[in-house]
């Protein structure tokens, strides 16, 4: 059984063609720049090298007629035609308390993830966009819909609302939902498999730290915490979001700034984190470690407010679990970077926490990186979104 999996963005189409059984990626790629000048997709088949076509993508159908028409070609192709992809799986940013899992999509699927575009202005709109194009161009194709917040549904109430009037909540759904929540779905799962477990055995932490970063605390297979909110800007200092901060911060800025609260929202969205911590230096960890490196004040400042802040929630959800059997590291960063995996475990002598420096140097694997008698083992594991909607998706099938 071959699964499209597509991730929009505003202006992106991520796609990963996948044999469902073997679990294979047969074919995979990225459309950048739709609706802008430039627009271009770069196109890889497994055991293949990268070829990029640059063409006018005036919007997400434009793009995915672009990725049907890869897959099908004469000789770059990987299918016949498109009877031979059985189903497509769509990630979907926020899925708000609708949808605590996966769903086949039909008209009302598509009606409720439209209700939830206030909660995701910027990412829902572009989800639907694709779904629709796809729907347009592959009218028998199965589709379904995997929502990034489903995963933490399983919050308790005193972990998702937040301290301000009951009424906000009643009214508008103000409360925390997550995100990532594929990514620490599949991790803490992993991580299991790792430890040799059932996941209704283990208190799990999983660091999520990407571009975009989260900690989830999964217990007994459920999430009960996350650091994002309602919007992923709570939580992690990120790549380029401040995560959380005193709310008054917001209008003090305002008023001494003279910035709309739009413009300061696009502070905190877009100039803070990282980028912002380090002067506008570099939203990219790989630079911030070069940085911090060679000890400028700029590398120094981001690195460790970055992983100051991954200890405190660790802190954090181990007092939430009572307890942690294993911190899993994953993204980007989590997965690529020794230098944050110590600066982290560095705050977690408390918690017997040992890591083992060869381990720890190690790239690309699932790995367990503390020693045999750390007190709480600490693991790298790469994550698969494409693969975990892929599974979903079959699933539902
Ligand atoms: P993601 O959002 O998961 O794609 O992660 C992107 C972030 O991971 C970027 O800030 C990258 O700089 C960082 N990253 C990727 N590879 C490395 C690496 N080898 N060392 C440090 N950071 C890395």
């Amino acid at each position: 059984m071959n699964i499209l999996v597509i991730n929009c963005g505003s202006s992106s189409l991520k796609f990963q063609l996948i044999d469902a059984e073997s679990e294979q990626v047969i074919a995979k790629g990225l459309c950048e720049r739709i609706g802008i000048e430039g627009s271009r997709m770069v196109y890889q088949k497994a055991g293949g090298g990268k070829q990029t076509t640059e063409a006018v993508m005036d919007d997400h159908k434009a793009a995915i007629r672009m990725v049907l028409g890869a897959l099908t070609a004469a000789g770059s192709g990987v299918v016949g035609d498109l009877s031979e992809i059985d189903a497509v799986g769509h990630r979907i940013v926020h899925g708000g308390e609708r949808f605590a899992s996966s769903v086949l999509i039909d008209d009302a699927v598509l009606a409720a993830i439209e209700a939830c575009s206030e909660l995701a202005p910027l990412h829902n709109p572009a989800n639907l966009t694709g779904i629709r194009a796809c729907r347009d161009l592959m009218p028998q194709t199965p589709m379904a819909a995997v929502f990034d917040t489903a995963f933490h549904q399983t919050m308790p109430e005193e972990a998702y609302l937040y301290g301000i009037p009951y009424e906000y909540y009643e009214k508008y759904k103000v409360r925390r939902y997550g995100f990532h929540g594929t990514s620490h779905s599949y991790v803490s799962k992993r991580a299991a498999q790792i430890l040799g477990k059932e996941p209704g055995a283990l208190k799990l932490i999983v660091c999520h730290l990407g571009n975009g970063a989260s900690v989830s605390a999964v217990k007994y297979g459920k999430s009960v915490d996350t650091s994002m909110g309602l919007t992923p800007l709570e939580g992690l200092i990120m790549g380029t979001r401040s995560g959380d901060l005193d709310p008054a911060v917001i209008e003090f800025l305002a008023h001494r700034e003279g910035k709309t609260l739009e413009e300061v929202m696009r502070i905190l969205n877009q100039k803070s984190g990282v980028l912002g911590l380090s002067g506008g230096f570099s939203s990219d960890f790989r630079d911030l470690e070069d940085a911090y490196e060679k000890n400028t004040p700029e590398g120094t400042r981001a690195m460790k407010a970055f992983a100051y802040r991954v200890a405190k929630y660790i802190g954090a959800y181990t007092a939430a679990m009572n307890g942690v059997d294993g911190i899993c590291f994953t993204a980007g960063l989590g997965e690529n970077s020794p230098l944050i995996r110590d600066m982290v475990c560095e705050y977690l002598g408390w918690l017997g926490v040992k890591l083992d420096q060869e381990q720890n140097g190690k790239r690309g694997e699932d790995l367990i990186v503390s020693t045999p008698d750390s007190g709480t083992q600490i693991l790298v594991i790469p994550t698969n979104e494409e693969l975990a909607i892929a599974r979903e998706t079959r699933a539902l099938l």
